[in-house]
């Protein structure tokens, strides 16, 4: 009787504890320790990255290099395993891995890609293409156009302009719009779309410093609500695509400017996951770049000085942050392998 008892109470616990139905994964590129530091201290009160409860560290060395590119750093988060630079979901003898965007979408999730770079560009690719080189642009977009994604938002329409009424045969609406900027664009677009593709330009989004608004914010924010309102969850990937090139740049007014874009971005999914109780989001990056050292910041009189200093154009190969908020978060504390992200997500899979 006890036993039952004890296999009544403790076994659905240890069944579905703790798993949530939607999984937010946001990836700013080039985010290392510095650049949070950089996005709290400019945010002050308003930073969001200071509500995640739960902290972890994810190594970045991919299997070919000590400093990763996106191509291997991205590869390692979506697919689980350590790869040589350039790489685009497959492993390091070359052979297709599957990605936790397309495990999700086997297991029936609702999937998408919000980016502020082209959709075909090395980290969104990674979680929905398999190719040796992360500049097959074309081969890249016609892989994303055959993988299981419901929603895409992101330039690059050049890209998949060649593919436009496979992609309607597919069930997607297709928006081209440079009129994203204004907060009323994505706040007007209706969820009821099958699929939906929306490209915000030719190439990449413009500089979160020239003009591309609240883009990422507003367009993570519509695709919380059209993903949420399918069936059973959700699996996202949103990416702050622009602090990467910011580093690469040595440039604090870009990087300043994306980390704030960033911030807002990451309270747009906190709000979703606080308002919805069932959601789990996870904020990390594929590696640092630029080297970024805090040597003064001073944020008076509504200025903003930045003494910040920048040791390389490149990447760096230390360590970069993992934030976790909601159900299944605990799973994310301690020092692991980028490919260990992975890992913990797709356990949290129902
Ligand atoms: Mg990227
Ligand atoms: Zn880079």
């Amino acid at each position: 009787m006890k036993k039952l008892l004890f296999l009544l109470i403790f076994l659905p616990i240890t069944l579905f504890a703790q798993k949530p139905q939607n999984i937010i994964l946001i990836i700013g590129d080039g985010m290392g320790f510095a650049q949070t530091s950089l996005m709290s201290t400019l945010t002050g009160p308003s930073s969001n990255l200071e509500q995640f409860p739960i902290i972890g560290i994810s190594k970045t060395q991919s299997a070919s290099n000590y400093v990763t590119d996106s191509g291997a750093g991205g590869t390692a988060i979506a697919c689980g395993v350590k790869t040589f630079n350039g790489a685009i979901g497959v492993g390091k003898d070359s052979i297709k891995v599957k990605s936790m965007l397309e495990i999700a979408a086997e297991k029936g999730y609702s999937t998408g890609i919000v980016v502020t770079c082209r959709i075909n560009h090395a980290t969104p690719a990674d979680f929905t293409a398999h190719e040796v080189d992360r500049n097959s642009y074309d081969a890249i977009a016609k892989d994303q156009v055959n993988s299981p994604i419901d929603l895409m938002i992101g330039g690059g329409e050049k890209y998949f302009a060649p593919m436009i009424n496979q992609m309607k045969q597919k069930g997607f609406e297709i928006k081209t719009t440079k009129d994203y900027t204004g907060p009323s664009y994505f706040k007007s677009l209706p969820t009821t779309y099958p699929k939906v593709a929306i490209f915000v330009s030719d190439m990449d989004a413009e500089q979160a410093n020239k003009g591309r608004g609240d883009m990422l914010p507003n367009a993570t924010e519509y695709a919380l609500k059209y993903l949420s309102s399918k069936a059973k969850g959700f699996f996202i990937m949103i990416e702050g695509s622009q602090i990467d090139w910011a580093g690469h740049n040595n440039d604090k007014e870009y990087l300043s400017a994306e980390l704030k874009d960033f911030n807002k971005t990451v309270g747009a999914a906190l709000d979703f996951a606080k308002k919805n109780g069932n959601t789990l989001v996870i904020i990390t990056a594929d590696h640092e770049t630029g080297g970024l050292t805090l040597n003064d910041i001073d944020l008076s009189n509504g200025k903003e000085q930045l003494d910040v200093g920048f040791s390389s154009k490149e990447h760096t190969g230390c360590w970069v942050p993992v934030f976790a908020f909601g159900l299944g978060a605990e799973k994310f504390s301690g020092i692991y392998q980028n490919t260990d992200i992975f890992k913990k997500i797709i356990e949290l899979y129902k």
